[in-house]
């Protein structure tokens, strides 16, 4: 193993989480270029120890017992462009801080990822789910991603449309998730363009401004995530959180009537599939929570009913029976069953996507 890669042992992984749970790494090590994902993954293979790849930590739940094996974290944070009049194409490794990617975006005049402002993690982690805000998705402007393959045992480039693509989904997470590992992903943005307006309440905010420009954009939609908690904040009651918990579901035209029976004034979005999707968030409610509710140590955010957060002494253990809580709740009330968005590590086999008690 070469000397950068030589795995630190027990490295604490609450350290590294925005929600600040869970137990350590047995082993842990840092990969700051692609060279080094097939080297660390062949040391795993001698040592006969299992590879847990991270982003930034934003979107995991890590067991209170912590991960055995191999933990890789991806710092690869390289950025390089290319432009050919308006059209630009910029490539940034997996592990650059997200946020500050768009904040340069921005700053260049560069439009397709503002909405996206705000969203914590890693730049190598949006492609995986598809991440998408505010009338603005990863989708709309993703080029092609880098990434080695575990399966290949090579590195390959893979177009948007071989990345599958779906709501908040792709194919890294559904026919080929561990598969591969993204290296870096390739925007086409377009310098000079105007910012996307299509979500109603951004564009209502920026009702004054004629011609909003893409700060201006950018600056709306970091202030209405703040209010929501939904922008790493230490200082934020609601700072230790992934996120949203749930995603938003997606039924089906018989699904929706069947939730309809139940509760009539259910808000829906039309899918270009046909589908209808449901706030998760509306349906946490109606089925009764609050937010702000507290089950001891952990509960639902204050500004916003999507989020579980942690208060101190929480355990990982402590926030699944939260999302039981929630999930089981929602499911008496309106039959709807809510998938958790972030990735579950250490705790066993899921049932859609949540870890058993
Ligand atoms: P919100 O704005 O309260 O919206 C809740 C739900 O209603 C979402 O499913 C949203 O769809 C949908 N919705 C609201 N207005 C809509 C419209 N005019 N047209 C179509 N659909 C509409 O959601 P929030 O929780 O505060 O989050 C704000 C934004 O950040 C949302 O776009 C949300 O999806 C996004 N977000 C994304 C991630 C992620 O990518 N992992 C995590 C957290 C939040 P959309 O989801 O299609 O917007």
């Amino acid at each position: 193993m070469s000397p950068g890669l030589i795995p630190r042992r027990a490295v604490s992984l609450a350290a590294i989480t925005s929600l600040q749970l869970g137990g350590p790494a047995e082993l842990f090590a840092e990969v700051s270029q692609a060279a080094d994902v097939p080297e660390a993954l062949d040391w795993a293979a001698r040592q006969n120890v299992p590879v847990t790849v991270l982003g930034g930590g934003s979107n995991v739940v890590v067991a209170d017992g912590g991960l055995p094996g191999l933990v890789l974290q991806l710092t690869l944070d390289e950025e390089t462009s290319v432009v050919d009049g308006d059209d630009v194409l910029v490539t940034i490794g997996a592990g650059a801080h997200w946020d500050s990617f768009v904040a340069r975006a921005v700053a260049r005049g560069w439009a397709g990822l503002e909405c996206l402002s705000g969203i914590p993690g890693s730049a190598g982690a949006t492609p995986i789910q598809n991440v998408g805000a505010y009338g603005q998705e990863v989708a709309d402007t993703l080029f092609a991603i880098r990434a080695y393959d575990r399966q290949l045992r090579t590195l390959r480039q893979l177009e948007r449309a071989e990345c599958e693509l779906g709501y908040r989904s792709s194919r890294f997470k559904t026919r080929d998730a561990g598969r591969f590992i993204v290296l870096d992903a390739t925007f086409a943005l377009r310098r000079g363009g105007a910012p996307h307006l299509g979500y109603p309440e951004i564009a209502r905010r920026l009702t004054r401004h004629a011609q909003p420009t893409l700060a201006e954009v950018r600056d709306v939609v970091l202030a209405t995530r703040r209010e929501k908690s939904m922008l790493l904040d230490a200082s934020d009651e609601n700072g230790r959180s992934c996120g949203s918990f749930f995603l938003n579901p997606v039924l089906t035209s018989a699904q929706l009537e069947q939730l309809r029976a139940r509760a009539p004034s259910a808000p829906t979005y039309p899918q270009a599939d046909g589908r209808h999707k449901v706030p998760a968030a509306w349906l946490i409610e109606q089925a009764g929570f609050r937010k702000g509710q507290r089950w001891g140590a952990v509960g639902i955010s204050s500004r916003h009913s999507l989020a579980l957060v942690a208060h101190a002494s929480a355990t990982s253990r402590q926030l699944l029976e939260a999302a039981h809580r929630v999930r089981d709740g929602v499911a008496q009330a309106l039959d709807v069953l809510l998938e958790p968005e972030p990735i579950f590590l250490g705790f066993g086999s899921t049932q859609h996507g949540l870890p058993a008690l």
